[in-house]
């Protein structure tokens, strides 16, 4: 038996991680475990989900202070008006695209 040095749980000889916490064992010193392979991996999935939430925040920031939605008058030459049309949803449904994105690649 193969006791795991990180949670104590007894596995077969030939295990390569641990059967209850997944820790790896070190087969042979010629034998690198890597863990499970993704395609971008959590840490970047994580990274891309706080990226999208910042889009997703400063979407709402432009639809609410530029939006019209304040006690103050909106600044709209039309070709703010334009930029905002295009940038709102940009931000808006793009980072929650994003989001789901990052979402998604945490677990492929
Ligand atoms: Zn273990």
């Amino acid at each position: 038996m193969k006791t795991c040095p990180y949670c104590n749980y007894s596995n077969y000889d030939n295990a390569a991680v641990c059967r209850k916490c997944d820790g790896p064992f070190m087969v042979d010193p010629g034998t690198v475990y890597h863990g499970r392979t993704y395609w971008m991996g959590p840490e970047k999935a994580k990274t891309i989900r706080s990226r999208a939430l910042s889009l997703i925040v400063l979407g709402l920031l432009i639809k609410v202070y530029w939006g019209g939605y304040g006690p103050w008058p909106t600044v709209d030459f039309p070709a703010l008006v334009t930029a905002r049309g295009i940038l709102e949803p940009l931000l808006l449904y793009g980072g929650a695209v994003l989001y789901v994105f990052g979402w998604i690649v945490t677990y492929v």
